[in-house]
């Protein structure tokens, strides 16, 4: 794991006056491809990546909570019985969130002092606040002495997501935070919650291009995309799209028939492309690719004109193998299947002529693929 996790325990041990106990570290991810599926029931292929998010602990005598963020450089301080949603928001909603999770399930917890540091771009559709979540929920456990299972932690954070940060997230990105491995892809299937590891083939790298349009998802039409999927079922009297047909969905009105339509296609785009990537078959993961990323422009509406420059612009650089629209959508990143030998080329290409053709600064990041949570001593 890259995060400079010296630097993180000198900032605690600078912040309150000894050293911590424990470091936790989790991943943030980027979804392959099988957008807006998850809360749907439906299939995705997210990577945990190498960039994370690490939380270093220790634990304390009383129920107090001490928490600091070193990249904002600000702190809070409560007690357990109070993790109550905190007024202002941002990253202290989510310590209380997970601290609320954990308690909500009847888990002892002592109180901790803890600080938090990462690498994971925030807000930008790398999911580090999933990566946030884990590595707190690992860290407290630690703290606690109490051993869960990554899956169950997972499941925690998302409903302290739900609680706490107000988006209506699957389980996707929580999944990935604590289930990825080295190397590998994640399958999951968002109905059963089955996962399956998918090797990555030999010379392919990923890399994430993030348009730095700002995004926020409680604050775009990421919650009414939701609603129009759960509309679009209920309309056909079925519990998710997960089993919706493509005949089936014709007969809704024409937005809903839309999204409906996206996420029809876009599961069976998922298995095809965990095959295509066993099967190491650039040609047909490039195909898959460009289909999701039209169908999330035209038909799902969650993409804009700077992602949709970056896609067109990956298309035409050196080693693209494919190109599409990552995460939620409404700005943040690209993810690209790229020849390895020419990652680094590909990145500055799309990266100098976005920046001509718009003036932003967009920022090309070469990826691996990691395990998920990960605690050790400090
Ligand atoms: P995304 O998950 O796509 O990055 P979100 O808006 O869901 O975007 O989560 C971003 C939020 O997570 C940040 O605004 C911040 O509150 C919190 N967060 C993420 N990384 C850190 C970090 N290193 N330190 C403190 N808070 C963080
Ligand atoms: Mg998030």
């Amino acid at each position: 794991m890259p995060a400079d996790t010296a630097n993180l325990a000198r900032a605690f041990a600078a912040q309150h006056g000894y050293e911590p106990r424990f470091i936790a570290e989790a991943p943030g991810r980027v979804n392959l491809i099988g957008e807006h599926t998850d809360y749907n029931d439906g299939f995705v292929l997210p990577v945990a990546i190498d960039r994370t998010v690490a939380v270093a602990v220790a634990p304390r005598e009383d129920t107090r909570v001490r928490a600091h963020s070193v990249d904002h450089d600000q702190r809070d301080d409560f007690s357990l019985d109070n993790a109550r949603r905190h007024p202002m928001g941002g990253w202290r909603n989510y310590v209380r969130g997970v601290l609320w999770a954990l308690l909500d399930s009847q888990l002892h917890l002592s109180g901790v002092d803890l600080s938090i540091s990462g690498d994971v771009p925030q807000g930008a559709g790398l999911s580090s606040s999933a990566a946030l979540e884990l590595a707190l929920a690992g860290a407290i456990c630690a703290a606690s002495g109490i051993e869960l299972p990554a899956r169950d932690m997972a499941l925690l954070c998302q409903r302290a997501e739900h609680m706490y940060a107000g988006v209506q997230c699957g389980i996707m990105d929580q999944f990935a935070a604590a289930l990825g491995r080295e190397g590998r892809a994640l399958f999951i299937d968002c109905q059963s919650l089955e996962t399956e590891d998918v090797p990555l083939p030999n010379g392919v790298a990923i890399v994430v291009i993030d348009s730095k349009v700002p995004r926020e998802l409680a604050g775009t039409p990421y919650n009414r995309r939701r609603d129009e999927c759960a509309e679009a079922a209920r309309a056909l009297g079925l519990a998710s799209l997960r089993s919706a047909t493509e005949s089936q969905i014709e007969s809704l009105p024409d937005a809903l028939r839309r999204r409906a339509r996206h996420v029809v296609s876009e599961n069976a785009r998922v298995l095809a492309a965990k095959a295509a990537l066993r099967d190491g078959d650039f040609g047909t993961l490039g195909r898959l690719f460009a289909e999701s990323h039209a169908s999330l422009r035209d038909g799902f509406e969650a993409s804009t004109p700077e992602i949709d420059l970056l896609v067109e612009l990956a298309n035409a650089a050196p080693g693209a193998i494919g190109a599409r629209l990552t995460g939620g959508g409404f700005g943040g990143c690209t993810v690209n299947l790229v020849e390895a030998s020419e990652a680094q080329r590909f990145g500055d290409a799309v990266v100098s002529q976005y920046r001509e053709r718009t003036g932003l600064d967009g920022e090309a990041h070469v990826c691996r693929a990691v395990d998920g949570m990960q605690v050790r001593d400090a």
